[in-house]
């Protein structure tokens, strides 16, 4: 048997319509969307629209047009970090952010910009009584991811918008991890930006990121060049989503996320989220029964992503013997959020991360607990 768990990375399988959504833009359209007025053309720039409402519409975003396509998560947090914090600003962020959020941020305070972390539990969650005091000395903005690529921990996103609400001060909500398994009304939420990949829950290929900015907020551009529109125009054209689309967008890309959103509409995002959390608590109960085995246990649970360490062993190990006997597939380390794991007190080794999918069977988690087994009555 071969089994994938690491979908907290990169989503695979991805559904059979995805695949053909891709290939058949390769394969029969081929254009440059936005760019010249050919069939053809026409034809990528119809994909591009549908994909965006489709975006729009599973994030809660009711003008398609605030839906900006980017080529990650990293670039959509990268611009707006960089278009909305100047020198002399105050940023706080939570102690369980990414190093998306955190290595532009410390990019940023080697130029003037004050960052400070909002602590959280030893599970993950945010201390909202501290940021509520942290927010009474003025501040520019607050990141905070919703779900934890850690331990799935599922932060309390409504409750902080209204803290932040009531300062005044936008929520950034890092959704790289949600998008495609938690509803998320960003409007009705009050969120001021929103960044997340195509390519996790969303189940599109990878090379897609999406950004989504509130329109009084007015935050700088990455990148300018050519956008298909205002094209006798010098300067960047002002309105969303060109404002931040310049250059040609993935087309295979984005015809794949969107025949992915498509699917999680037709299966019911709740459905696909029931099975993987059911599957992670099923593989939570059963890690804890594995002598030396310690599961992150998140106080509340946003994704089927489960944590845990084999005491004595370096989750590195326990990594490759899974790949290599098993073939099975988990990530092992720090998953590029050493602050987090700080939080969490697993730095600096890390922890092996089980992340599974739509399509993970208990078979299969079958087959990957057994593997572990077999390691931990082998190790010392
Ligand atoms: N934030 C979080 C919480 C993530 O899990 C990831 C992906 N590991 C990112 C940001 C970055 O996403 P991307 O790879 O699309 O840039």
């Amino acid at each position: 048997m071969s089994v994938y768990l690491d979908n907290a990375a990169t989503s695979f399988p991805k559904p059979r319509a995805v695949i053909e959504a891709a290939a058949r833009a390769l394969e029969e359209v081929g254009a440059s969307p936005g760019r010249g007025a050919h069939r053809h053309a026409r034809e990528a720039t119809a994909i591009v629209a549908d994909c965006r409402r489709k975006t729009a519409a599973i994030l809660g975003v009711k003008d398609p047009d605030r839906v900006v396509f980017t080529k990650n998560a990293t670039e959509s947090i990268n611009l707006v970090l960089k278009g909305w914090l100047r020198p002399g600003d105050r940023v706080l962020y939570s102690a369980m952010e990414h190093n998306s959020v955190v290595r532009p941020l410390s990019r940023l305070a080697s130029q003037g910009v004050n960052i400070e972390v909002i602590p959280c539990s030893p599970g993950g969650a945010p201390d909202l009584g501290a940021l509520t005091q942290m927010l009474r000395s003025e501040a520019r903005l607050v990141v905070l991811v919703h779900v934890s690529n850690i331990n799935g921990a599922l932060m309390p996103v409504a409750e902080a918008s209204e803290v932040c609400a009531r300062a005044r001060v936008p929520l950034f909500l890092d959704a790289a991890q949600s998008a495609g398994v938690q509803p998320i009304e960003a409007e009705e939420l009050g969120i001021g930006m929103l960044a997340c990949s195509g390519h996790k829950a969303l189940l599109g290929p990878a090379g897609v990121g999406i950004l989504y900015v509130r329109p009084d907020l007015d935050v700088l551009p990455l990148m300018e060049g050519g956008t298909g529109s205002r094209s006798e125009q010098l300067e960047q054209p002002e309105f969303c989503p060109d404002r931040y689309e310049s250059g040609t967008p993935n087309l295979p890309g984005l015809a794949g996320l969107c025949a992915g959103i498509g699917y999680i509409r037709e299966t019911g995002m709740d459905s696909i989220r029931n099975h993987e959390i059911g599957i992670a608590h099923y593989l939570e109960n059963e890690l804890w029964q594995i002598p030396g085995v310690r599961v992150l246990e998140p106080e509340k649970r946003g994704s089927g992503t489960v944590s845990f360490v084999v005491e004595g062993m370096n989750p590195a190990d326990t990594g490759s013997i899974l790949d290599q006997a098993f073939d099975i597939a988990v990530r092992t380390g720090l998953h590029c959020a050493p602050l987090a794991h700080r939080t969490l007190g697993t730095f600096p080794e890390g922890t092996v991360r089980v992340s599974p999918g739509f399509s993970t069977t208990i078979e299969n988690i079958e087959y990957f607990l057994n593997g572990l087994r077999w390691i931990v009555t082998r190790r010392g």
